[in-house]
């Protein structure tokens, strides 16, 4: 099938393209790298009567850091984040990327768009809650901000606007202390996943270290829940390694894998085995993001 007809705009500033979504009167589309609203148009699962191109809006075309932040604009392609050393601060963007689809996707696709489609099984959304990050959305009334684990609303569906566009994702640097894990099952390496998590730990001077999960694939959008409890009732000492917390922490996560597994069975997994995966990656993850958060405090303090 080919796409309904639609007009074409490409305004060089982001005042410009706000107003000419809002000139749609909820009928226009914003269009980042195409890599899902194409095929969504192919197949007349939309039919927007305009597209509304960021592409040439200059100001959304940085990546930055500012203020302990990074700053990735709308533009600004899942591939360049990947190769920027300035990625390097936020370490659990390097260890999602490679499992977003395929580096041709990933050359056209932005994160932001990523953000804006929300997908259920979508990487990046994960860590952005996983991480807390913050998201800049500009519409006719102005600049706002919306936290990530706020964002998305159910599957496909987030806070935005009709009128709204995404214009940046604020992440966090890692600081000292902190440890990141991520894994997905996929049934083919690309695919959007059966399961999967993002996981960060942050070492406490002394106290217990604080983890979170974020889990997707598994609900109408990624949910986020903090188990530092969890991650505290297998912790034995000096001896912990990844691998002893990994295969002690999955007969803990039953609770928070009946809390946050909640999609119904599809052809390719029950809930029941979706929950088993969740338990499984979680606790694998949450062992590496330990051990990694050791290593980070151990590096600074020698
Ligand atoms: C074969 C295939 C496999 C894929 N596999 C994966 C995968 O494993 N994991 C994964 O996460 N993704 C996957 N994708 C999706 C891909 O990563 C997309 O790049 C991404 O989801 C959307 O980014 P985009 O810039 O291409 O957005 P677009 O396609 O341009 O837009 C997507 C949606 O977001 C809206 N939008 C985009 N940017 C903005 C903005 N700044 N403000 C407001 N609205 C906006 C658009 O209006 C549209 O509704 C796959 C796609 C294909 C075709």
């Amino acid at each position: 099938m080919k796409a309904a007809p639609f007009a074409y705009v490409r305004p060089s500033s982001l005042a410009d393209a706000v107003g000419e979504l809002a000139s749609t009167d909820g009928g226009g589309k914003v269009i980042a790298g195409g890599q899902s609203l194409t095929p969504v148009l192919a197949m007349r699962l939309a039919r927007p009567d305009t597209l509304v191109d960021i592409n040439a809006v200059e100001e959304l075309g940085a990546l930055r850091t500012r203020g302990g932040v990074l700053e990735i604009g709308a533009t600004v392609r899942q591939r360049r984040v990947e190769h920027d050393p300035i990625s390097r601060g936020v370490p659990l963007l390097g260890l999602a990327l490679p499992w977003v689809g395929h580096r041709e996707l990933r050359s056209r696709g932005t994160v932001c768009g990523s953000l804006a489609h929300a997908d259920p099984a979508a990487e990046l959304p994960a860590v952005a809650c996983c991480l807390d990050a913050e998201i800049t959305v500009t519409g006719p009334a102005g600049v706002r901000t919306v936290p990530a684990r706020r964002f998305f609303t159910g599957a496909m569906t987030t806070a935005l606007g009709p009128d709204d566009i995404l214009t940046a994702l604020s992440l966090p640097i890692a600081g000292r202390g902190e440890g990141f894990g991520f894994a997905e099952i996929a049934r083919r390496h690309g695919d959007f996943a059966l399961a999967g998590v993002a996981t960060r730990v942050r070492l406490r001077e002394g106290g217990s270290p604080e983890a979170t999960v974020t889990a997707f694939g598994v609900s109408d959008r990624p949910v986020t829940r903090d188990v530092s409890a969890e991650l505290a009732s297998v912790l034995a000492g000096p001896q912990d390694t990844a691998e002893r917390i990994g295969e002690s922490l999955p007969d803990v996560l039953s609770e928070a894998a009946g809390q946050l597994v909640d999609t119904d069975g599809d052809a390719h997994a029950s809930r029941s085995y979706r929950r088993r995966l969740f338990r499984v990656l979680a606790g694998r993850e949450l062992g590496k993001a330990y051990e990694r958060a050791r290593r980070s405090a151990d590096e600074v303090s020698t």
